[in-house]
């Protein structure tokens, strides 16, 4: 079986987690917290890091940090994750969804604006499957109607709009360390920001509340998101190979559209990378026509043992938030499959991918 994703790593991961161990700081202290807090705030140019149990707190925290509360609206793309929908619900706020664009599927930039109302506080971008948003019109619709904006990079790491890292541009920016993304601590999260007031908010909502200068003593209604030293030791060794996982990515997206070209682009549609953008192909993911049924593909591609993922399904499409029609996001969402996307995949296995991908559809 051609897995759709695997972790890369190797002894470096495993010292540093025997180090942690014998070091006896296994919880929530430790040295490896701070380093990697440090060093992953720095690889993406911001001035603080804020460690997390997992990409869901680090959203939660963020929202949480910047006061969102009952009956505020936070603006967030349909096609996404569901966290980034629940953590809006969490603190009583209501999602308000927004339409992909056509090419790259992130949120449409042109569509933001008629959601906003006097309740909106903030907006949410995510940076969906590797491919960054378009930061500069996001940003301005933000700074016109004095809105937050809070990077949802789960899916991101090392990408860049116009030469900057993601997770640089919004007010706080939230990444994911679960063992799919492109690195990994196992479980695991971070939120970025340049503004030290809302990390030390954040380091205090993190651990319960407490006073940090008061043991025990707690001034407000905190949680209990903590990364461990652990997960910390994974990450620091995970962070030394970011640029080579990310190459290995991007050179496997260049193999597939190689050879994904030569069937006939009425059928296939290859993921794009806008001229503004370096996409970390995160999920390597192609859209096949609507009269093609991509279920019925899933389900022969995993017969020839390849192990293949639907895109997401539009938030607004299930139970907790049914309603509203976002014609490009259901399209996408329905004609898309993310293909094998692990670093360490061989040439051969992607030729197989491609072989068994054009046997099926020359059927
Ligand atoms: C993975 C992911 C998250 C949540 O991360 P967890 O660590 O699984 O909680 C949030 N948003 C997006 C877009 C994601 O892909």
């Amino acid at each position: 079986m051609i897995k759709i994703s695997e972790p890369y790593m190797d002894e470096a991961e495993l010292q540093n987690v025997i180090d942690a161990v014998k070091s006896g700081w296994i919880s929530s202290k430790g040295a490896y917290i701070t380093e990697f807090e440090q060093k992953f705030a720095g690889y993406c140019g911001v001035n603080n890091g804020i460690a997390t149990s997992n990409g869901t707190a680090a959203l939660h925290l963020a929202l949480k940090a910047l006061g969102i509360k009952k009956d505020d609206e936070v603006i967030v793309p349909t096609l996404t994750f569901i966290s980034t929908a629940n953590t809006v619900s969490y603190c009583g706020a209501k999602p308000v969804f927004v339409d992909s664009h056509p090419v790259y599927w992130c949120m449409d930039p042109e569509k933001i604006e008629e959601k906003i109302t006097e309740n909106t506080k903030a907006i949410i971008p995510v940076h969906l499957y590797g491919h960054p948003c378009d930061m500069d019109p996001i940003m301005e619709i933000a700074k016109d109607h004095d809105l937050y904006v809070v990077e949802d990079a789960a899916e991101a790491h090392g990408a860049e709009y116009k030469g900057k890292k993601v997770g640089s541009f919004g007010d706080i920016n939230c990444f994911s360390f679960f063992a799919n993304k492109v690195i990994t601590t196992g479980e695991g999260g971070m939120c970025l920001t340049d503004d030290d007031e809302l990390a030390e908010r954040m380091r205090i909502l993190r651990d319960h509340g407490m006073n940090p200068n008061r043991k025990y003593w707690h001034d407000v209604i905190g949680f209990n998101y903590r990364m461990t030293n652990m997960q910390a030791a994974v990450g620091v060794a995970q962070l030394e190979k970011i640029e080579k996982i990310i190459e290995l990515k991007r050179l496997n997206a260049e193999y597939y559209n190689y050879l994904l070209k030569n069937i006939n682009e009425n059928t296939i549609t290859l993921p794009v990378e806008e001229k503004w953008a370096r996409n970390v192909y995160w999920m390597y993911s192609i859209l096949v026509n609507h009269r093609i049924n991509r279920d019925d593909l899933m389900k022969k591609l995993e017969q020839a043992g390849i192990d293949t993922r639907p895109l997401f399904y539009p938030v607004h499409k299930m139970p907790p938030y049914l309603g509203g029609v976002f014609p490009v996001a259901e399209a996408v969402s329905k004609m898309g499959i993310s293909l094998p996307s692990s670093p360490n995949l061989m040439l051969s296995e992607i030729e197989r991918v491609c072989d068994v991908l054009f046997n099926i559809m020359s059927e």
